[in-house]
């Protein structure tokens, strides 16, 4: 790595730099806006903790942060950026201290049109949602945390989420169109990527580039009814998720399953679905809700809860027991248990998700998300695991990857290593072209430490 130690000359020298703007330097502060959620993973939680930067500075605008890419890299200190600090592999977390950036006080929502807008990094899901919502359009996809987290982070650290069994993930071709890209560089600059351009920064944990400005697409605004369904068993309730998952006519952004005894983890639902059963949350069109009800009797499920898109609009979104939403759920009742993430194979039949169900019994909690994966719509699971080792941990991914299924491990901070598990050249060689002195995130790029 290139990156030097940050010692306390640079650090008078890059403050003295950076005078006029807002800058941290509240210890406890510092160390507030050093962390994200990487503590569902008990594996992380003992490699990240105390990791911390040195100063936190919050750039007003893109003005603001080629001062600071300026000033880090004259003094080679490392700088990783931040939005809202939801992320759950300690993306954001600074392994060689530096400068937190933190951008989210970049809330601009520069235009929005039919199908369009264009926001500055710092704008939270939910706003950018209610703003566009007056034109009758909506973001297409958005993280269960999508009342806090920021559209910058949810691009460079998400992969997608509530929409996502319309839309697809956030990397598929059309989820992102446009991205203003400041450089790490002797003299930093703005380089803008359009179409498949932006490849080169989309999940990419800001190692090889600050991303000022975005272009997103939108879909059409519906009004979504919320609905909880119960089963009394679970693959009927998994089976009912593929079959809506697959009804082309039947119009949703959610379908999520949960087999007992997860929604004895929500406390606010705990109430409505019976003891002992599995349940689907689900939001549908309200136009579709006809057609529901009647897939909703063929798989025998019970309606326990329904709210109208006016009724949903009050109190806490359904959407928030979804996702990862589910593992903030269920530790704070029990905070020794983790989770995986999961794609399992196209079978409509579900086999292996039956499989694992039955083979992992009490240990494993099987909680499914509905998406599509390459136009197809499949289940990717977020299960609940009672965690006991990381030896047993590694062995129950190492089961499921024997099986056919892939895991997008949650229990590492290495880029590639959670995700595609595959090296990208492209973001490579972005990396080594706008951050030559290796200052952007640090430790984060497999490609980059190996290379
Ligand atoms: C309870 C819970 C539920 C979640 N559900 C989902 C889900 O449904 N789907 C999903 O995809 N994720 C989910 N997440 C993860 C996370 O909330 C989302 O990915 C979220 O969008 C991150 O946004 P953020 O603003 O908090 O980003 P941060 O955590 O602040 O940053 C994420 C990464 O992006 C980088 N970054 C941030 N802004 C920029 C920028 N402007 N330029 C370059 N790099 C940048 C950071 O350095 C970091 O590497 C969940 C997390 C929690 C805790």
């Amino acid at each position: 790595m290139t990156t030097t130690p940050v010692n306390t000359m640079n650090l008078d020298a890059l403050i003295a730099e950076l005078v006029g703007l807002e800058i941290i330097t509240d210890p406890t502060q510092v160390a507030k806006l050093s962390q994200d959620y990487y503590n569902f993973s008990p594996v992380l939680q003992p490699q990240l903790a105390g990791k911390k930067g040195d100063l936190v500075v919050r750039a007003a605008g893109e003005a603001e942060v080629l001062r600071v890419a300026a000033a880090c890299v004259k003094f080679r200190v490392p700088l990783t950026v931040r939005g809202a600090g939801t992320g759950n592999y300690g993306q954001c977390v600074p392994l060689n201290g530096g400068v937190i950036l933190d951008l989210s006080s970049m809330q601009a929502i520069r235009w929005v049109k039919p199908g369009l807008a264009c926001v500055e990094p710092g704008v939270k899901l939910a706003n950018l949602d209610k703003k566009t919502r007056e034109i009758g359009w909506e973001i297409r996809m958005a993280p269960s945390t999508y009342r806090t987290a920021t559209i910058g982070g949810f691009i460079a650290g998400g992969s997608g989420g509530i929409g996502s069994i319309t839309y697809g993930q956030l990397r598929d071709r059309g989820n992102l169109l446009a991205v203003r890209v400041v450089t790490m560089e002797d003299e930093p600059r703005v380089i803008e990527l359009r179409g498949d351009e932006v490849q080169k920064v989309n999940h990419a944990y800001g190692v090889n580039g600050i991303i000022t400005e975005l272009e997103i697409p939108l879909g059409p605004a519906y009004p979504w009814a919320e609905w909880v369904v119960s089963f009394p068993d679970f693959m009927t309730a998994a089976r009912f998720g593929q079959t809506l998952a697959d009804s082309d006519g039947i119009i949703k952004k959610l379908i999520s399953i949960h087999a007992w005894p997860v929604p004895t983890y929500f406390a606010a639902l705990r109430s409505c679905i019976p003891e002992g059963s599995h349940c689907a949350l689900l939001m549908v069109a309200e136009s579709c809700l006809e057609s529901l009800a009647d897939l909703v009797k063929e798989y025998g499920g019970t309606v326990c809860q329904q709210k109208t898109a006016q009724e949903a609009s009050h109190g806490m979104p359904l959407g928030e027991f979804s996702w990862n939403h589910t593992t903030l759920h269920a530790r704070s009742v029990d905070p020794s248990l983790t989770y995986l993430q999961t794609l399992f194979p196209d079978d409509k039949n579900l086999k292996l998700v039956e499989h694992i169900y039955h083979h992992f019994a009490d240990e494993l909690m099987m909680h499914l998300e509905f998406f599509r994966v390459g136009g197809v719509a499949r289940p990717a699971a977020l299960q609940l695991v009672r965690y006991t080792t990381e030896a047993r941990l590694n062995e129950i991914i190492a089961y499921h990857e024997a099986q056919g299924a892939f895991i997008f491990n949650p229990h590492t901070y290495i880029l590639e290593d959670g995700g595609m598990k595959t090296i990208n050249v492209e973001q490579l060689k972005f990396k080594e072209m706008v951050d030559p002195y290796g200052l952007l995130n640090p430790g984060k790029m497999r490609a980059w430490l190996e290379r």
